[in-house]
């Protein structure tokens, strides 16, 4: 299989708000790419997205060079990464919670590999498909899957945002799981925080790639629509453009 070049675009936006509690790692050297979406108010939101994007990449990186598969080398570093904000957190008041979320993607071996834990979405762009390749880890997605809500009133629902996993969440339970794609020639792959995914359609998702071929155009762009649609949250993409080398 002809190996394939990436192209990224990335950028960051805090928004209205005070300060900016995303953030991303775009390593183009062991192509891995991070989002993280921090919680837990003020600084400590901060401190636990960035956490997530640097511990990711340098246990990865450690991983690969033992030989560790992908699957496991992601894997292991999600909750590994997990373990280490949990005991940052320990540090803060009685009930005050540090987490955040995560969506990784690692590009090796002519397979894609997805992580994520909370609601930071990666989605593939193939042609007129789009395709959400996460499940986000909040309580109105549960109530989606026992038939309680349908995917229109989850969208609503004041549980969209209550996240039952993130890194920093003291049982990970099994949520951390790793899925692998073959990328094609042409495919976008979008890693996104929800101040992005909850104001733009998958329809402008779709039209994107025509009238911005060039990544970080597109990426800027997204990012403007989901502040000019009303997100009152920051708003953090990662777009990977996979063309073939000629
Ligand atoms: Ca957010």
């Amino acid at each position: 299989m002809p190996e394939l070049s990436l192209q990224v675009g990335s950028k960051t936006d805090q928004g209205v708000r005070a300060n900016n509690e995303d953030s991303f790692v775009v390593d183009l050297r062991q192509r891995l790419f991070v989002v993280a979406d921090g919680m837990g108010g003020q600084e400590r939101g901060e401190i636990a997205s960035s956490m997530a994007v640097e511990i990711i990449p340098r246990l990865v990186h450690a991983r690969l060079a033992t030989h560790d598969s992908p699957e496991r080398a992601l894997l292991k570093a999600v909750q590994e990464a997990n373990a280490a904000i949990v005991e940052a957190g320990r540090s803060q008041p009685e009930g005050r919670r540090m987490g955040t979320t995560v969506v990784v993607a690692l590009h090796h071996g002519g397979q894609v590999y997805i992580s994520n834990l909370g609601d930071s979405r990666a989605y593939l762009i193939r042609g007129q498909n789009v395709e959400q390749l996460t499940r986000d880890h909040s309580v109105a997605q549960a109530l989606v899957d026992t038939g309680a809500l349908t995917k229109e009133e989850a969208r609503f629902s004041p549980y969209q945002h209550v996240l039952h996993k993130f890194l920093g969440c003291h049982d990970l339970n099994g949520a951390a799981q790793v899925h692998a794609y073959t990328p094609q020639s042409g495919d976008r792959l979008l890693l996104a925080t929800d101040g992005m995914t909850n104001h733009i359609t998958e329809d402008d998702l779709r039209q994107g790639p025509k009238q911005f071929p060039d990544p970080q155009d597109w990426i800027s762009h997204l990012v403007k629509k989901a502040l000019d649609h009303g997100s009152r949250d920051n708003v953090t993409g990662v777009v990977i453009v996979f063309d073939q080398v000629n």
